[in-house]
């Protein structure tokens, strides 16, 4: 396979000064880790059909696309009005965010983060609470947020919250959530199985504190709704950050676990997951060797071939491969490129970017981060194609993803009427009409810094979806879906009491 098969999205390698034996290697590369337009297809006919077994699926069924119902029932249209608050724990930080939606797709957002201490993520969940409570009402009370509330006063006296959690729950209303298990160093005592919306009320009423928690929100649903305000008609919620996964509206007449008068509920796909059986996914032996030696192998390998915290990884996997051929930098590697996660993506991104002759930009990122001296400008294309082979990649598997779950919205009615546009030799239409748009709400460093992912993206979305994706489906960043998105998931539960 030639190198100029690779997405035309590159700007290309001039490739003169590899030797026979570089070439031979970077062409077994380029055929490893292009993914060609039938082999998208077959992902995606593969992913749809995994998203509605996960739908249909009998409880405690272990399929690889949980489809998880959220419980939110509605997506905002940017009309909305009153004053919200929300609460993001996910980490070290805790943010309180009030959020004022003044209609007209405009809003008004003010936070403040408390740190989560060593201790408090240890000590018992009461206490943890009672911090958050306090955290809560330090900051409504301060004279600079309640004068804001004033301002724009909600439809009820109490205040009401919505809460992302970072943490796996099992939702089972739209503000109940029972904690599975603890991630990321938390391990305080009385939470796991117990409602964690429940404790948070409880710590709310004890300390005093006159707000209400509405709803618990995942940061996907929080990614749409928040793009929902901004941009009607918005389908999808993804996530390309550290980790990636998305969320979509599906009716509820196919969701069997759900009976509900209304007629569409969010799901949260839980997408990192893909595959998980490695069925369809291209996998690389370089990708085999990233899960093996992961904290957690065997789980989630799309996510692991896709988002920011691996693809730097994979790279690395690559040049150490091609070190040991003795084909990359005289067959010489550094104690630091050795290391695990030592290249991380985000020097991917600088060295994609590097368009200079010589990859100078490229040999500075060698030198400095990673104690590559010396390497030779052919070396410097190898890396550089590298990259663009990991990265490309990548991009083409979460237009994957993304086309699957707007073919899932083509079927299951919510976006039928793109049914004739959005298909491989439809008619080319020049132009949409605004209101016809399907809006993707992307949250996440990959999408919004890796040079050439979102192109790369809309290229396979048309190679999936046909020549008129690009003008019907609009790839947009949504930010704050952990303040914007709560509130609004606070409004649609309020709303729907
Ligand atoms: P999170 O997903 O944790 O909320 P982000 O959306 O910021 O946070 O994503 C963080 C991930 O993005 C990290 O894995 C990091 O490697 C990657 N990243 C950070 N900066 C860049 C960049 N400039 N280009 C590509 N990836 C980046
Ligand atoms: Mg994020």
């Amino acid at each position: 396979m030639l190198y100029s098969d690779v997405s035309s999205l590159h700007s290309i390698v001039p490739q003169t000064k590899w030797s026979a034996l570089q070439k031979e290697a970077m062409s077994t590369l380029t055929s490893q880790f292009t993914v060609s337009t039938t082999k998208l297809q077959q992902l995606t006919e593969a992913f749809v059909q995994h998203m509605n077994e996960g739908l249909t699926a009998q409880k405690g069924a272990c399929k690889d696309l949980a489809m998880i119902p959220t419980y939110v029932t509605g997506r905002p249209d940017g009309h909305e009005r009153g004053s919200y608050l929300a609460l993001d724990l996910g980490g070290t930080n805790l943010r309180v965010c009030l959020i004022t939606l003044k209609g007209d797709h405009a809003l008004e957002s003010h936070q403040r983060a408390f740190k989560v201490s060593d201790h408090l993520q240890e000590a018992h969940v009461s206490e943890l609470m009672d911090f958050i409570a306090a955290s809560i009402k330090d900051f409504i009370t301060s004279e600079h947020i309640s004068s804001k509330i004033v301002e724009h006063p909600s439809d009820s006296e109490t205040l009401e919250l919505g809460f992302t959690f970072s943490f796996p729950v099992t939702q089972t209303a739209i503000d109940a959530g029972v904690l599975l298990r603890w991630t990321k160093g938390f391990c305080c005592p009385g939470a796991v199985g117990n409602d964690v919306v429940q404790l948070l009320q409880e710590a709310l009423n004890r300390n005093g504190v006159n707000v209400h928690v509405a709803a618990l929100v995942n940061d996907t649903v929080g990614t749409l709704l928040a793009h929902s305000y901004t941009h009607p008609n918005t389908f999808v919620g993804a996530i390309f950050g550290t980790g990636t996964n998305g969320a979509y509206v599906e009716t509820t007449r196919n969701i069997p676990s759900i009976s509900s008068p209304a007629k569409e509920m969010l799901v949260n796909i839980e997408w990192g997951n893909f595959d998980k059986d490695k069925e369809f996914l291209p996998l690389t032996i370089h990708d085999n060797k990233l899960d093996k030696e992961s904290i957690n192998p065997g789980v989630h390998v799309f996510e692991k071939m896709i988002s920011g915290m691996y693809l730097g990884e994979i790279a690395r996997n690559v040049l150490l491969n091609l070190i040991g051929q003795r084909i990359l930098f005289g067959g010489v590697s550094s104690e630091i490129l050795n290391k695990h996660y030592a290249l991380e993506t985000k020097f991917m991104s600088d060295i994609e970017k590097d368009t200079s002759s010589t990859l100078t930009a490229t040999a500075t990122i060698l030198e400095q981060e990673l104690n590559i001296r010396n390497s030779t400008v052919a070396d410097r294309e190898i890396v550089k194609t590298v990259c663009q082979l990991v990265g490309n990649r990548a991009a083409r598997l979460s237009a994957m993803a993304t086309a699957a779950v707007i073919r899932q919205g083509l079927s299951n009615g919510i976006q039928e009427k793109h049914r004739h546009l959005l298909r491989v030799g439809a008619t080319v239409v020049s132009a949409v009409d605004e209101k016809d748009v399907i809006n993707v709400g992307i949250d996440g460093s990959v999408f919004e810094h890796y040079p050439y992912f979102e192109g790369r993206m809309t290229e396979g979305l048309e190679e999936l979806l046909g020549p008129n994706a690009r003008h019907i489906i609009k790839l947009g960043i949504a930010r704050d879906g952990s303040g914007v998105g709560a509130a609004l998931a606070a409004l649609i539960a309020t709303k729907n009491n």
